[in-house]
C-alpha cells in the first residue's frame, strides 16, 4: 500500500490534511504529576499554562491514566490532545550518543502534538502518544556539563524525542536551555522544528551557541503528510527572523534546513526547486547556515507501527 501519498479519493474525502494555518497547539487536558507540581521549573510551567485558561488536573500520584479509549483511534485522540508534566525518569540522564547528528541527545519532553504520517516517535515512544513535558528540566540541563568533551566543542542535540518549538508557548522549555547553554562556550545545543513559532526566542542571550534548524519538504509532500504543523511558508519565515542580525529585529542564530524526509513526489524536480527558491529569497543575507538532507527509514517495524 502507498503509504506516503494517499489517495485522491482520500483527499477529495477530506480525511487528510489539506489547508493548515499556522497555530499554537492548546491542549485538551493538562496533567501534573505529584513529583512534577514540587518541582520550581514545574511551578513555573504551573503558572504559565493557568494563564492560558487550560483545564488543570494535579495527580496525588504520579501515575497518568485516562489516555486509553476504547479503540485505537481513540486512544491516539484523547493521548494526542494530553499534555502530561512529568519528571524525566531515571534513564534520561544517561545520555547516548547520536552521531551524526551531534555527539549526545537529551531530552525536554517526549512527544509532539503534530500529526505526521511518518513521524518515527510512534515506533520510538511507548504507550499512548500523550506529550510528556519535563519539569526537572534544570536538572536534566545540569547533567548535559557531565558529557562535555575537553578536547573539543561538544553539540547536544534536543529534538530527538519531541519538537521542542510546538510546546515552548505551555512550557517555556526551549528558551530555558537556549539560555543555559549561552553560557556555556563548550557546548552547542542544536533542535529542530516544522513551527514557526519563533518570536519567544529572538531575544534570549544564546551567544551563537545554538543552531536553530527547521524541517522543510516540498509543499506537497507537507500539506499531504506533516498534519498539524506549520506550513512551509511560516517555516521559510521563521528561518528568516531567526538568522536575521538582532540590530535587524531578529535572532541573530546559526541556523540550519533539514530537509526530510526527501520524497519521490511527481514533479518532484519542480516542486523541490520551487521550496528551494523561496528559501533563497527568504535567506538574501549572509547567515551561517548548515544543510542536512534526509531520507526515511521505513523499516517493517516502523511500517506495522504507522499502518
Ligand atoms: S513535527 Fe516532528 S516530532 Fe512532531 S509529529 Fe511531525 S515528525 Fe513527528
Amino acid at each position: 500500500m502507498n503509504l506516503f501519498f494517499p489517495t485522491d479519493a482520500a483527499v477529495a474525502d477530506n480525511t487528510l490534511p489539506i489547508e493548515k494555518a499556522p497555530r499554537l497547539w492548546m491542549p485538551k487536558r493538562v496533567v501534573f504529576t505529584a513529583e512534577a507540581i514540587n518541582e520550581p521549573f514545574g511551578q513555573k510551567i504551573y503558572e504559565r499554562i493557568s494563564g492560558l485558561n487550560l483545564p488543570i488536573e494535579i495527580l496525588k500520584n504520579n501515575r497518568i491514566t485516562g489516555l486509553r479509549g476504547e479503540t485505537e483511534r481513540e486512544t491516539y485522540k484523547l493521548a494526542k490532545s494530553t499534555l502530561a508534566i512529568v519528571n524525566a525518569p531515571a534513564g534520561h540522564f544517561k545520555l547516548r550518543p547520536i552521531p551524526p547528528s551531534a555527539d549526545f541527545q537529551f531530552h525536554l519532553a517526549e512527544g509532539c502534538p503534530a500529526h505526521c504520517q511518518y513521524c518515527y516517535l510512534a515506533g520510538s515512544l511507548s504507550g499512548p502518544p500523550a506529550i510528556r513535558a519535563f519539569a526537572n528540566l534544570p536538572a536534566i540541563l545540569e547533567n548535559t556539563t557531565n558529557y562535555e568533551r575537553l578536547d573539543k566543542l561538544t553539540s547536544f542535540e534536543a529534538s530527538c524525542y519531541t519538537d521542542p518549538l510546538s510546546i515552548e508557548h505551555l512550557t517555556g522549555s526551549l528558551s530555558e536551555t537556549i539560555r543555559f547553554f549561552g553560557n556555556r562556550p563548550s557546548s552547542h545545543l542544536r533542535f529542530v522544528t516544522k513551527f514557526d513559532a519563533v518570536d519567544p526566542l529572538l531575544n534570549i542571550a544564546h551567544n551563537g551557541n545554538t543552531r536553530c534548524r527547521i524541517s522543510l519538504n516540498a509543499e506537497v509532500a507537507s500539506r499531504r503528510l506533516e498534519g498539524g504543523t506549520s506550513g512551509i511558508a511560516a517555516r521559510i519565515k521563521a528561518l528568516r527572523k531567526l538568522a536575521l542580525p538582532k540590530e535587524q529585529g531578529g535572532g541573530g542564530y546559526p541556523i540550519g534546513v533539514v530537509l526530510a524526509p526527501i520524497m519521490p513526489v511527481p514533479g518532484w524536480k519542480e516542486e523541490y526547486a520551487q521550496m528551494l527558491e523561496q528559501l533563497q529569497q527568504a535567506l538574501n543575507f549572509s547567515s551561517n547556515l548548515t544543510f542536512e538532507l534526509i531520507t526515511h527509514r521505513f523499516t517493517p517495524g516502523s511500517k506495522d507501527v504507522l499502518m
